[in-house]
């Protein structure tokens, strides 16, 4: 257990993923540097890390072609904070490692870039849920019928009062992280997120209120869904 005034401005970086290249959605460059609206999809997150005071440095984690193209949207951004851009991995894992190993925080806050609607509320709900945990994910609960299932056959139904969809940002102290990124290699297929991981090392992960709204971005259509929400978003607000 953690006392809560030993997270401040200088012990959380915010390292945010965006090396994916976003097959699945069929653009001609990756995913995060497609623009929704009128910025690149990894700046509508950042932004919002950026105007966090709770977050010392943010690291970006970019495919290796796109570093020069990353640091040059940044610079038009002429945001505050200092922002490391550092180059992805083959799997997901390994670009947060990568950015993991950019950090000297205390704490790390992990985010999906893919996941552009993030707000300081949920931010401030996974920080809220680290005076307690040393590992914590954003979550909702799952609203829908889960099923499995077999061919075109339905299978057995999960019991979704047991069931939360899991979000970015998810918040780990970053030695205890690094201690569990060992575990990565004994995972039969690729961990899907780092709290994975620490369960794997015996970490208790926490969950904080995360939002239906911070959905993450994998297809054409969730694109859709995502620029029909901005345009109502800003037509609310003017
Ligand atoms: O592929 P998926 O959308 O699940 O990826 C989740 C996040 O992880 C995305 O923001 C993506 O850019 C990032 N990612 C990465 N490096 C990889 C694969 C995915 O940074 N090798």
């Amino acid at each position: 257990m953690i006392k809560p005034s030993s997270i401040n401005n200088k012990s959380v970086d915010c390292i945010i993923v965006a090396a994916g290249s976003g097959k699945r959605l069929g653009a001609k460059i990756p995913k995060a540097f497609v623009k929704l609206a009128d910025m690149p999809l990894f700046v509508h997150s950042l932004l919002v890390f950026a105007g966090h005071k709770s977050i010392g440095r943010i690291i970006l984690v970019v495919p290796s072609p796109m570093i020069k193209n990353a640091r040059r949207i940044i610079a038009g951004l002429h945001i505050k904070k200092e922002i490391i851009i550092v180059k992805g991995g083959t799997h997901r894992w390994q670009s947060v490692k990568n950015g993991v190993e950019a950090s000297r925080a205390e704490w790390v806050m992990i985010h999906d870039s893919a996941r552009p609607f993030v707000t300081r509320a949920i931010v401030d709900a996974v920080l809220g849920a680290a005076k307690k945990y040393d590992a914590v994910i954003a979550a909702t609960p799952e609203v829908d019928t889960i099923r499995r299932f077999s061919g075109d056959c339905a299978g057995e139904t999960l019991d979704r009062s047991g069931l939360v969809r899991v979000q970015t940002p998810q918040l780990f102290r970053r030695a205890r992280l690094m201690d569990a990124f060992k575990q990565a290699a004994a995972f039969c297929s690729p961990p899907t997120d780092e709290a994975m991981l620490m369960q794997a090392a015996g970490v208790v992960v926490g969950i904080a209120q995360g939002d239906p709204l911070n959905f993450k971005i994998t297809t054409k259509e969730d694109f859709e869904m995502a620029e029909a929400l901005l345009k109502s978003k800003r037509k609310n607000k003017s």
